[in-house]
């Protein structure tokens, strides 16, 4: 059984409709009518010692950011902005109390540049490791709401920034490579201490120009296939056209891997991928340029259900690849499916 199957299990007993629940199961977030034209919106993600942290690699700071940042990176997907988070962490009997500071700390700071504030959660005893699960809620205009649903055939597909960094660099962390050249920061910044679009996604929303939009946690092979599976299409990447990849394949030469399996299947990048008719371009760049950010086409909704990708070689020939769901599964290596 794969992650995706335990979701559906989950998600074919959650019970029937409710007329106020417009998104359950299936999207970034859940979304709830608010009456008057609002609605709620609500994400859970977790961080797990030795799943998604290594203690020794990463500084409580940064973890205490991490995990506000993945949270809100489900919000900006949706357009929405976070208002209040809920924290539940677990912490083995012996815990370093510095550790602890330093978490809160960053965790704290991050809420503020994020604009919104700790407001609940739990405290628990673990006894095997350090796990942290957040909750964030937000606010928006329910017409504004941008769901994975919404793609259609020949819309542009856009991502906000590189691919594969946060992959790269933890392979980079891992191997004590590049840890003081400047090369290597922008990849093991992106593991340590991802920046949620919360920003873009926003206006990207009130602008009203993209059909549907996900954030990258799974890696772009999953995460594009789970926005093509709900909007019933597929899609047409370009290889050559991912943005980063220079730079990947700088990595690769000090640390094994492969730089076009870091773009296409790494995940943890926290980008926007989303979609857009193909002749609102100059528009959708414009609203990145006011966030500071340089959005990037790599491909085209299509017809169908595959995820495929036009691969340079190394020949300068080309070769098409099926990468459907080829992203990160927290349980794929168990099932082997
Ligand atoms: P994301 O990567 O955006 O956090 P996931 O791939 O983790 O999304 O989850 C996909 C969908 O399944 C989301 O709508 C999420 O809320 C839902 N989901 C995941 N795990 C569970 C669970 N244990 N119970 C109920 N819903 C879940
Ligand atoms: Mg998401």
């Amino acid at each position: 059984v794969n992650e995706r199957q335990i979701i559906q299990y989950l998600s074919e007993r959650a019970g029937g409709a409710d007329s106020r629940i417009l998104q359950s199961i299936g999207d970034d977030c859940a979304v709830i009518d608010q009456g008057g034209g609002r609605v709620l919106l609500l994400t859970m993600d977790t961080l797990i010692e030795g799943v998604h942290f290594d203690c020794a690699l990463h500084p409580p700071r940064l973890l205490g950011r991490k995990v506000v940042s993945v949270n809100i990176s489900d919000i900006g997907a949706m357009g929405s902005r976070p208002h209040a988070l809920l924290l539940s962490l677990g912490l083995p009997p012996s815990f370093d109390e510095q550790w602890f500071r330093c978490f809160a700390d960053g965790l704290t700071d991050a809420c503020r540049d994020y604009g919104c504030r700790l407001i609940g959660g739990d405290t628990v005893a673990s006894p095997q490791g350090i796990n942290c699960s957040v909750t964030v809620l937000g606010e928006m205009e329910m017409d504004r709401v941008v769901y994975r649903s919404g793609a259609q055939p020949g819309d542009t597909i856009w991502v906000s920034g590189p691919l594969g960094f946060a992959a790269a660099g933890l392979e980079l962390l891992r191997l004590g490579v590049g840890q003081d050249e400047d090369w290597a920061a922008p990849l093991i910044r992106r593991h340590l201490d991802p920046m949620a679009r919360v920003e873009l996604g926003g206006q990207l929303a009130e602008s009203g120009l993209v059909h549907a939009m996900i954030d990258l946690s799974d890696g772009l092979a999953t995460d594009l296939a789970h926005l093509c599976h709900q909007s019933k299409t597929g899609a047409l990447i370009r290889g050559h056209d991912l943005p980063g990849l220079s730079r990947l394949i700088e990595a690769g030469r000090y640390v094994p891997g492969d730089p076009f399996q870091w773009a296409v299947a790494g995940g943890e990048d926290f980008e926007l991928l989303f979609t857009a008719a193909a002749t609102v371009s100059e528009e959708i760049l414009a609203v990145g340029q006011r966030c500071n950010l340089e959005p990037v086409a790599i491909g085209t909704i299509t017809t169908g259900s595959a995820v495929r990708l036009v691969q340079p070689l190394a020949d300068g020939a080309v070769r098409e690849v099926d990468i459907t769901y080829q992203g990160y599964d927290h349980f794929r290596d168990k099932s082997g499916s």
